[in-house]
């Protein structure tokens, strides 16, 4: 909302990634105040391989001039590239921002193309993939700072909560490290072998795998009747924690949904590594499958508890 602020008028044109095929809700969504202020034209992703459809941004650009595109998800699990963003973007000369919350802390640990080199402004949350506390960071080139500064504060912003810039200082701190790219590369190596076992048992995955720390199942392809929301329920049930999220082109309303988002982030920095990563998804499954069954849940349930008492977070 910041950037937005600093470097949009209310009712200008913005192009972002749909809701439902990735897109998160301060992208222009209708009940986001990003979609109330500013006349945003969604993009999507192609039908056939579920990766962001280039033609298409370069279509809607070229018909809608908007004064800026945003790129960024919050349920993508492909590698983001900012380049064709950015040469789209200064053929209509619009200015190019990109929102890397989800994947800050993979770019930071060298496992994701940086978009630094290519955007005007670099969103990111610090409480995502970067692991630290809940807060956000704004990087610009230098000819913006000004306005983006002044749009922070007094713009948005009240007083500061210092404990937490504290922590968001270790968390910059723990990302500059070596072992911080070791932990992004397990990251990815982890949602690879979540991906294939979950695949494995005849589960779809939105664009068929992933390149990054997350991936999607389309649950429509285990049972039509069987809702995001379903799923995650029995899942809850059975201590796995995830959340539904829509699929491209979702018919279900995105409370409901027919897709599931898993993320390995987390069990990656409680030491788990590919081997429990098969142990996972062969969990899942068996949740999904026994999901009216309350006592293969118990049973599936006590499961995960051995797994996770073997690796304790702190
Ligand atoms: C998470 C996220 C944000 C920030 O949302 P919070 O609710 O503050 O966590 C912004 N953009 C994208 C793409 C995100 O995924």
């Amino acid at each position: 909302m910041a950037v937005y602020q600093a470097l949009l008028e209310p009712g200008d044109t913005v192009l972002g990634l749909r809701l439902d095929q990735g897109g998160h809700l301060t992208h222009g969504s209708p009940v986001n105040a990003s979609g109330i202020l500013y006349r945003f034209v969604s993009y999507g992703v192609t039908p056939s391989d579920e990766r962001i459809d280039f033609d298409q941004v370069r279509d809607l650009a070229l018909e809608h001039r908007p004064k800026m595109i945003v790129a960024g998800a919050t349920a993508y699990p492909r590698t983001i590239d900012s380049e064709p963003f950015r040469q789209i973007a200064d053929e209509v000369g619009a200015l190019f921002m990109f929102d890397a919350a989800h994947i800050a802390g993979l770019v930071a640990g060298g496992v994701h193309p940086s978009p630094v080199p290519h955007a005007d402004i670099v969103t990111l949350t610090t409480h995502k993939t970067l692991r630290g506390p809940r807060g956000g960071c704004i990087l610009c080139r230098a000819e913006h700072a000004e306005k983006i500064d002044k749009s922070v504060f007094p713009g948005m912003q009240g007083g500061p909560l210092d404990h937490v810039i504290a922590a968001k200082a270790v968390a910059f701190r723990e990302a500059a490290q070596p072992w911080f790219g070791e932990y992004a590369r397990r990251i990815v190596e982890n949602a690879s072998a979540l991906a294939e076992t979950l695949a494995g048992t005849g589960l779809r995955l939105v664009s068929g795998g992933t390149d990054n720390h997350l991936m999607l199942v389309d649950m429509r392809s285990f049972d039509p009747d069987v809702s995001g929301k379903k799923a995650r329920l029995a899942l809850d049930r059975a201590g796995i924690s995830l959340n539904e999220n829509t699929v491209p082109d979702d018919p279900r309303p995105p409370y409901i949904t027919s897709g599931l988002r898993i993320g390995t982030p987390a069990v990656t920095t409680q030491g788990m590594g590919p081997r429990e990563m098969r142990e996972i998804g062969s969990l899942i499954h068996r949740t999904l499958v026994g999901r009216e069954d309350e006592s293969e849940i118990a049973a599936i349930r006590d499961e995960v508890l051995a797994l996770c008492s073997k690796f304790p977070p702190y």
